[in-house]
């Protein structure tokens, strides 16, 4: 008996046994796992969880794959950190930050991927394929390698040159398109309708690949030790990762894991250069796809995203609300997380990180409130973006006078 029924519209819940499709064929609504949450709570203890392995799979009865053949890099399972010296900078009692910057391809795309990569193998697939805006690229070129599946990989080519270094050492076959994201995920829509057993983990089984940030929401309340935020704040591109810790939340309370997973606050944050979220939550309007973006922060700039809607409904409906921040303020986050709390993050999570800052000072999170933050991606990726900002050292003689020279120091004001 599974644990996983087929796929379920979102819209009019008509439901489909399970396989490499996204929409409904009665009102074009997403498809969505749809899971036996009876035979869920059967299987699944805390427990069992406490003795799983350190990744997205101690969660396995809570994601949607068959048997246990799990493409696993080891994504996931990553450190709550108590952040202490951010919090007292920004006001804030009690704030935590789940840094994911720590994943085998160094981005929170490891878990959606792991689960997609995993699911295209259970179904037989010949091939898998993604869109990205440059984290999802190596996620897939990385599992697609250890599964020892094709993959083919859509870009837009104005993406940091790191992160295409990086993605071109796994050898997947990869399209950089001149012109946006928006623009990529079409041309990779066609050619996913062309070759329907080809996976496009993002796109065909997207209703797989979403259930993997969920795993951001049980290791969170898992660390707290079964307890749940106050507030969350996210970073907002398709809207995808916040409504998944929105159901992840939920779905831990309903099968009796922790309690007041509905009075949990969500925030996001989008650049202000890419913003239709940010901008429709602000507004009380309807997500506006736009076509102009600029921003520094390439991981979110996704103009028309997918789940946008969903997202500002959840924000909305939970009393949360979103920022949109400027690119130096992006970069001045950056900043302010590697020298509080040590963590050299990529400029999505400059954007959280600003977003936070702002929504403390509009009075939007309290400083009593138990706050979460997702940092979902490393510095190391972007350090063009950075490096431009930061004061180069200037050299000196390998010798103590010039040391001394230098930092004046006889006196004791060498802090
Ligand atoms: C893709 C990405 C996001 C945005 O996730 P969505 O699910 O599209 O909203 C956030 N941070 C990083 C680092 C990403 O790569
Ligand atoms: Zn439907």
């Amino acid at each position: 008996m599974s644990h996983v029924i087929g796929l379920k519209c979102r819209e009019c819940g008509t439901e489909y046994p399970g396989g490499i499709q996204n929409t409904c064929y009665e009102c074009f609504g997403p498809l969505e796992v749809h899971y036996d949450w009876d035979e869920i709570q059967n299987r699944a203890s805390k427990e069992k969880i406490s003795k799983g392995p350190p990744s997205i799979w101690r969660y396995s009865d809570l994601l949607p794959i068959d048997g246990t053949n799990y493409v696993d890099l080891g994504a996931g399972y990553n450190k709550l950190h108590r952040a202490e010296n951010l919090g007292k900078e920004l006001g804030l009692q009690e704030l935590y930050i789940l840094d994911d910057s720590v994943n085998p391809t160094n981005s929170f795309k490891d878990r959606v991927t792991s689960v997609a990569v995993s699911k295209a193998l259970e179904l037989g697939a010949e091939a898998v394929g993604c869109a990205s805006t440059g984290n999802l690229a190596s996620a897939v070129g990385a599992h697609a390698a250890k599964a020892g599946l094709p993959a083919y990989i859509f870009i837009p080519s104005s993406i940091e040159p790191g992160k295409i270094t990086q993605m071109l050492t796994y050898k997947p076959n990869t399209i950089a398109v001149d012109g946006t994201y928006d623009d990529a995920n079409r041309l990779a829509s066609e050619v996913a309708d062309l070759n329907p057993n080809w996976a496009f983990v993002n796109i065909t089984i997207r209703p797989y690949y979403t259930e993997g940030s969920r795993t951001l929401a049980f290791e969170t309340a898992e660390q707290l030790g079964w307890d749940t935020p106050d507030h969350i704040v996210a970073p907002l591109g398709s809207g995808a990762l916040l409504c998944a810790l929105f159901r992840g939340y939920n779905e831990l309370e309903n099968i009796g894991f922790v309690d007041n997973s509905s009075n949990i606050k969500f925030s996001g944050s989008q650049p202000l250069g890419c913003s239709p979220i940010s901008t429709a939550v602000q507004n009380a309007t309807e997500v506006v796809p736009i076509r102009e973006l600029d921003t520094v922060a390439h991981s979110l700039a996704i103009g028309n995203p997918a789940d946008g809607y969903y997202a500002k409904e959840i924000i909305h409906q939970s009393g949360g609300y979103a920022a949109s921040p400027t690119d130096e303020e992006i970069i001045e986050a950056i900043r302010l997380l590697a020298n509080t709390e040590g963590i050299f993050t990529e400029p999505a999570g400059g954007t959280t990180i600003a977003g936070l800052k702002k929504l403390v000072e509009s009075g939007h999170i309290n400083p009593d409130e138990k706050t979460v933050v997702y940092v979902t991606g490393n510095g190391l990726k972007t350090q063009d973006t950075i490096a431009k900002t930061l004061e180069q050292p200037e050299s000196i003689k390998p010798t103590l006078s010039a040391f001394t020279n230098k930092y004046n120091n006889n006196s004791t004001s060498t802090q």
